[in-house]
C-alpha cells in the first residue's frame, strides 16, 4: 500500500500535486468534508480507474455554512477517514485548517448567477457561494486534470460545472452516482445524526422519489402531476418537514413541465432539525 501524504498548508499540497503534473501523471481531486462514507469512496474508486495519482481533501468548509446551521456540530472523524482513504490508494490528502484557507481580510467570492439560489440556495442562502468558492480554490491550489463528485448534491454539481465552462477552468467533471444504504436512504455525513425513528422517517425521501419514478415509467410526463404524487408521500409522514420537491432541468434547476427530455427530480426536508436531501435523474424519452 503506499502511504498517503498528509498536506496541511497550500504550499506543501501545491508542490506535490506540482510534482505529480510535471512526471506526466494525470491528477485526480475528490473534495469531500470528511466522515467518509461509500459515496466518497465510490468517487476515490472513480477517480483511480480514471487518474495516475489520487488527491483527496477533507476541510468543514465555513463558509457553505449558515449562521444557525450546523457548522460546529458538524461530524468529524479525521483519523477514520484516513485510514479508509489511503486504504483506496489516496496518495495525496490536503487538510488545511480554516484559517489557511481563508486568510483574514478575504473579499473575494464565487457567485455562479441564476443558479445559486435555486433548490438547496433558496432555503440556505449563501450556501452555493461558499461551495462555488472553495471549489473554485481547491482547484487552484491542487490543479487536477479531473475533479469527482457526487450526484447525491445535484444542484452543487450543476453549478460547479457551470463556473468550470463559464471561468475557463481546465478541469474535468466526473459525477458519480448516488450510493445508498440498502434500505434505499442516501448516504449522508448527515445521518449520523438520526436516531432509530427519525433514520425510520427519513425512508421517505426516496420512497417518494420511487413513486415519481415509477409514474414516470408508466408514462406519465406531466411534471405537475408526478410533483403532486411525491408530495403525497409526505403527507403520510407527517415527521418529516418538506423543504422542496421540485422537477427541474438538471443543468438549469429551472422547473420544467414535461419530463419528456429527461429532468432532475430533487427533494429536501428536515427531520427533527436534520437537512436531508436525495435526486433522481429521469430518461430523455424522446
Ligand atoms: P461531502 O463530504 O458531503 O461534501 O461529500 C463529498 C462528495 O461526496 C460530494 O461530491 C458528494 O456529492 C459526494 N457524496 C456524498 N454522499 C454521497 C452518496 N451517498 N453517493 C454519492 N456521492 C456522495
Amino acid at each position: 500500500m503506499i502511504r498517503m501524504k498528509i498536506c496541511k498548508t497550500i504550499q506543501e499540497m501545491r508542490a506535490e500535486c506540482r510534482a505529480v503534473r510535471r512526471a506526466g501523471q494525470r491528477l485526480g481531486l475528490v473534495p469531500t468534508m470528511g466522515r467518509c462514507n461509500e459515496g466518497h469512496i465510490s468517487l476515490v474508486r472513480a477517480a483511480r480507474a480514471k487518474c495516475d495519482v489520487v488527491a483527496a481533501s477533507i476541510f468543514v468548509n465555513p463558509t457553505q455554512f449558515g449562521p444557525t446551521e450546523d457548522l460546529g456540530k458538524y461530524p468529524r472523524s479525521f483519523e477514520r477517514d484516513c485510514e479508509m482513504l489511503e486504504r483506496e490508494g489516496v496518495e495525496l490528502l490536503f487538510a488545511p485548517t480554516v484559517e489557511e484557507m481563508y486568510p483574514a481580510g478575504g473579499t473575494t467570492w464565487v457567485t455562479v448567477e441564476g443558479l445559486s439560489d435555486k433548490l438547496d440556495g433558496r432555503s440556505r442562502p449563501g450556501h452555493f457561494r461558499g461551495v462555488a468558492t472553495v471549489v473554485a480554490k481547491l482547484f487552484h491550489i491542487v490543479e487536477p486534470d479531473a475533479a469527482f463528485f457526487g450526484q447525491k448534491d445535484a444542484a452543487q454539481v450543476a453549478i460547479i460545472r457551470r463556473m468550470v465552462r463559464d471561468l475557463n477552468m481546465p478541469v474535468e467533471i466526473v459525477v458519480g452516482p448516488i450510493v445508498r444504504e440498502a434500505d434505499g436512504l442516501a448516504m449522508s455525513s448527515r445521518n449520523a445524526y438520526l436516531d432509530d425513528a427519525q433514520r425510520r422517517q427519513a425512508l421517505v425521501l426516496h420512497r417518494a422519489l420511487l413513486r415519481v419514478q415509477a409514474l414516470a415509467d408508466a408514462g406519465e410526463r406531466n411534471a405537475g402531476r408526478l410533483i403532486a404524487a411525491g408530495r403525497e408521500e409526505f403527507a403520510a409522514e407527517a415527521s418529516m418537514r418538506l423543504d422542496y420537491f421540485e422537477i427541474v432541468n438538471a443543468e438549469t434547476l429551472d422547473p420544467v413541465e414535461d419530463v419528456s427530455g429527461g429532468a432532475l427530480v430533487a427533494v429536501a426536508g428536515y427531520v427533527g432539525s436534520t437537512r436531508l436531501i436525495d435526486n433522481i435523474l429521469l430518461a430523455n424519452r424522446r
